[in-house]
């Protein structure tokens, strides 16, 4: 299904990062697709985990510098083709990826782009959407072709921008490979972790027992199929989930929340020779694990790093009912009540869990 667009005036309203935390909505140029390149209207883009840190300026390098529009879980339409653009129409409902990689480097050639050689130069062709370049909190977007995926008419736009979640907890299970009638356990039931419990089942796991503190999300977490849960804050989290395994431990943990503790209970959870996917987003400082335990154990740890070659695995989990994205999205903001929306996730106000900027109009 496409809807016709009204063309793009010479400007529109983005959200524009000024300095660490500082932040404003400005009538800017729209952008114009070079070569390779679409110009999308962006119909609802989701606050990332990592947001926050890009706009406190958390991170070196992410701004690479200010002005600076963030911005990457975003959904949309196509509207304006750059030159030797074939593929997509005028008013196709798209979702891009945040990765586009310089295509031509051994990463890049061999799957990686979300860990491309050329990181970081945008001369190379390489694009980190709203870290590294211009993102989506704003009325349109330019992005590479090669970077969208057709977003079928039965997921809405804010659904749509959970894709790229639920893209890195496919892409931490793919790496580590989920045994059939495994036992899985997810730590951190946010937005990824709720996408993992889901994916674990979906690609073969029986059973998934999540940990995290007792309230609305670890809730959530039974109601889209967690079969047992796990309170973090009770000092007997590793006792309960052995006790759930007959002593042995579960097969294939994932650490989502970036929790202190988070990697050592996966050590101390997960059985002898079982894997560990560490998705996370830990920022120093760094952290201890009982190496000696990962040793002994003989156990097998997953870095996990953005979503790459997941898109249309997750929109076909999601089109065949396996995964729902819909009931994690909490809250839902116009651009315009920006600083509401981030202080809403932020500070998970009113049980938040994904709160998605929605387009006007
Ligand atoms: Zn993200
Ligand atoms: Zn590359």
């Amino acid at each position: 299904m496409s809807s016709t667009l009204a063309k793009p005036g010479k400007t529109m309203q983005a959200l524009v990062l000024l300095e660490p935390h500082r932040f404003e909505i400005q009538e800017v140029p729209t952008p114009q697709p070079g070569p390779g390149e679409v110009l999308c209207r962006v119909r609802a883009t989701a606050i990332c985990g990592s947001d926050p840190k890009v706009i406190d300026g958390k991170i070196p390098g992410w701004p690479p510098g200010y002005p600076f529009i963030a911005g990457h879980e975003w959904a949309g339409q196509v509207v304006q083709l750059g030159e030797g653009v074939t593929g997509w129409k005028p008013g196709e409902r798209v979702v891009g990826e945040p990765h586009k990689g310089c295509g031509s480097c051994r990463q890049c050639l061999t799957g990686n782009y979300n860990m491309c050689d050329n990181y970081g130069f945008p001369e190379s062709g390489h694009r980190h959407y709203g870290f590294k370049s211009q993102g989506s909190y704003a009325d349109y977007m330019v992005v590479s072709a090669k970077a969208l995926h057709s977003l079928p008419d039965s997921i809405g736009y804010a659904e749509g921008t959970m894709v790229g979640s639920a893209g890195v907890a496919l892409h931490g299970l793919r790496l580590a490979g989920v045994e059939p009638a495994a036992t899985g356990l997810v730590i951190g039931p946010g937005a990824i972790g709720l996408c993992a419990i889901q994916l674990l089942k979906a690609m073969g796991a029986t059973r998934v027992i999540c940990v995290g503190r007792t309230g609305a999300r670890l809730n959530m977490a039974r109601e889209i199929g967690a079969d047992d849960l796990v309170d973090s804050l009770t000092g007997t989290a590793v006792e309960q989930v052995l006790d759930l395994t007959g002593g042995r431990g579960v097969d294939i943990s994932v650490e989502t929340a970036a929790a202190e503790e988070g990697p050592t209970y996966a050590i101390k959870m997960t059985r002898l020779g079982g894997k560990i996917v560490l998705i996370g987003f830990f920022i120093p400082p760094e952290r201890t694990i009982p190496m000696q335990a990962v040793v002994f154990k003989q156990l097998s740890l997953y870095g996990v790093k953005a979503d790459p070659n997941s898109y249309d695995q997750v929109l076909s989990f999601v089109v065949a009912g396996k995964l729902a994205l819909k009931p994690l999205i909490s809250h839902v903001f116009p651009l315009r009540e920006f600083a509401k929306a981030l202080d809403t996730f932020v500070n998970r106000r009113e049980g938040a869990m994904k709160v998605v900027i929605e387009a006007e109009g």
